[in-house]
């Protein structure tokens, strides 16, 4: 059953369910029912709900300073600023507000890129099923026709290949000399928790330099040590030109980043793109404190010791399961696919498991627990999956059944 509040435009399906305070992993609703979050506000949470250090950084720079607009100095950005670009091999950051606009930050400065080139006609090569947010830009970079579809005319200037696929992406080459970026994800999440493999980004990486092209990774929703590296390509000993950051960068605050190395850093000059919010003192403060406590704690290593942990755990109790098509992941993204459509399982999990869980692309379940869980934690996770599926309502009519 959904909820359809009066008042709000229409665009999520609701759960009949409301938080009204969390704990770490730990959320409760308002009649003291407690849950246990595996999806960490879909990879924003990171350091859980509630943590001290966040709460006291917010409440302190709300008693101090909030807002001066980018036509001042503003000492937090320029430090998280360069903490960022430290940790990530980049020179030079755009501080924005979310990961979509984090993209078209990056999108921007692939049109500049093509203008310095005296490309007419640029293309962006994107992914079969990637994903990367929901504004006309986009939701044209994104592979799934049903973020696209009653949204058209598509902007243009995208050419798509499978992921993971670096003949594909030779044969376009091969085709047109407009392509001047690639975007592209390190593991989609949206997409059913696919990663790519590190040949194939060595291999891209390679044919971004012959040919001129600015690699932007797409780091909205594995950045932050999500996927047990600060980075997700790190795993693939390379460095993009051009990274967008989002999603676990504040906690819970909104805020997003572009950052970029080389030509790509200096492409922006004053009027070429802004915003009024973007990288205020409050969001940046909240920034520089994640960082310190994912340094001091060491979490993007503490999230590859867990995954490892979470993902043996689901296939030590789930890997024989009739139902399970496979189980993947990298760090502490998590996918379970199924057999069949699986929507139906985010309302289970939360009235008979207690549990939050997501389903992408229909089939796979998806988790995605917080960064400082601890082992009981994830081990109770795959508890309360492995009940889930195991229940005879989890038993619906597989496609070949239906078929049947
Ligand atoms: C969530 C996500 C986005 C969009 O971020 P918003 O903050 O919702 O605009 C873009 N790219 C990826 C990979 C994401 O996971």
């Amino acid at each position: 059953m959904n909820t359809s509040p009066s008042y709000l435009m229409q665009t999520y399906s609701r759960r009949p369910v409301s938080f009204t305070r969390g704990h770490g992993a730990r959320l409760w609703d308002a009649q003291g029912v407690e849950y246990l979050d595996a999806i960490a506000g879909v990879a924003v949470t990171n350091l859980g709900h509630a943590h001290p250090e966040i709460a006291a950084a917010i409440a302190d720079q709300a008693g101090k300073l909030l807002h001066t607009s980018n036509l001042f100095r503003i000492e937090w950005q320029e430090q998280l600023g360069q903490r960022l670009c430290a940790l990530s091999g980049m020179e030079r950051a755009f501080f924005c507000n979310s990961g979509a606009e984090a993209n078209e930050a990056a999108l921007k400065l692939a049109r500049l890129h093509a203008n310095a080139r005296q490309v007419v006609q640029p293309l962006v090569l994107v992914m079969e099923n990637s994903f990367h947010g929901r504004t006309l830009a986009t939701l044209a970079a994104t592979g799934n026709p049903a973020v696209q579809r009653g949204f058209e005319p598509l902007v243009p200037g995208f050419v798509r290949v499978p992921y993971d696929d670096i003949e594909a992406v030779r044969e376009l080459a091969a085709q047109t000399a407009d392509i001047v970026a690639v975007l592209i994800e390190p593991v989609q999440g949206e997409g059913g928790v696919h990663a790519a493999s590190a040949s194939y980004l060595r291999a891209l990486r390679q044919l971004c330099d012959e040919r001129g092209w600015l690699m932007m990774m797409d780091e909205v929703q594995t950045g932050m040590g999500r996927t047990g590296a600060w980075f997700g390509f790190q795993h693939a000993g390379i460095v993009p030109d051009v990274i967008t950051l989002a999603k676990g960068l504040g906690n819970g605050v909104p805020i997003g980043a572009c950052l970029a190395r080389g030509a790509a850093a200096s492409l922006f000059s004053p009027g070429h793109h802004a915003s009024t919010f973007g990288g205020n003192p409050l969001v940046c403060r909240v920034g520089c404190t994640v960082l310190d406590i994912m340094e001091r704690e060491q979490l993007p290593a503490r999230a590859a010791v867990l995954g490892r942990r979470l993902l043996a755990g689901l296939q030590a109790t789930l890997g024989d399961h009739p139902d399970v098509v496979s189980i993947r992941g990298l760090g502490l993204m998590a996918g379970i696919e199924l057999n069949r459509r699986c929507g139906e399982l985010v309302g289970r999990a939360l009235d008979e498991q207690r549990l939050l869980i997501t389903v992408t692309r229909d089939t796979t379940l998806r988790l995605l627990p917080a960064l400082i869980c601890d082992e009981a934690q994830i081990d109770e996770i795959v508890v309360r999956v492995a009940r889930l599926l195991a229940t005879p309502a989890a038993r619906q009519k597989t496609h070949e059944e239906l078929q049947a």
